[in-house]
């Protein structure tokens, strides 16, 4: 099956710092499945690397220099969401905590490493569209009905 991932799961380099995330359990997947690896900020135009962003409380996102870009979040997020839908993806493991692609618990706000309940940007438009979202933390628990199906 096809699974869409967060390109810094593969070890591609694409995160704010400049630097990958590699994920034991994420390479694994590709053994028996074809995995879509894309970045949702790289996508909406952002460089990398690039100012650290967090989704504020009235739901724009701002980078730690006071940039709102909120703009490129969503069009990154819906230009992965459409990478996914056009590859046939069944679900998406996404890195948790980013305000692209965590699910459940995003960063707050406040740049001080604290976080909240909620989704990153890209994360939130999976989940509206039907797509399952998974974290890298969740994937090593799929169950292989999930992963056979
Ligand atoms: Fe990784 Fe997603 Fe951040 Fe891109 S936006 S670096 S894929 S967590």
């Amino acid at each position: 099956m096809n699974i869409l991932v967060s390109a810094c799961l593969m070890g591609l380099c694409t995160r704010y710092d400049g630097k990958a995330k590699p994920y034991p359990g994420v390479i694994e997947l590709s053994k028996n499945h074809t995995l879509i690896p894309v970045c949702p900020e790289q996508l909406g135009g952002l460089a990398t690397p690039r100012p650290p962003a967090e989704i504020q409380e009235d739901g724009r996102v701002i980078n730690i220099l006071n940039e709102d870009v909120s703009a490129a979040f969503k069009l990154g997020a819906q230009i992965a969401l459409s990478i996914a839908q056009s590859t046939r993806c069944v679900f998406a493991v996404l890195k948790s905590r980013s305000p692209s692609c965590g699910k459940g618990q995003v960063y707050d706000g406040s740049f001080q490493g604290r976080l909240k309940e909620g989704n990153g940007v890209f994360a939130a438009l999976c989940t509206q569209n039907d797509l399952p979202v998974y974290t890298e933390d969740e994937i090593n628990d799929l169950s292989s009905s999930v992963l056979n199906s």
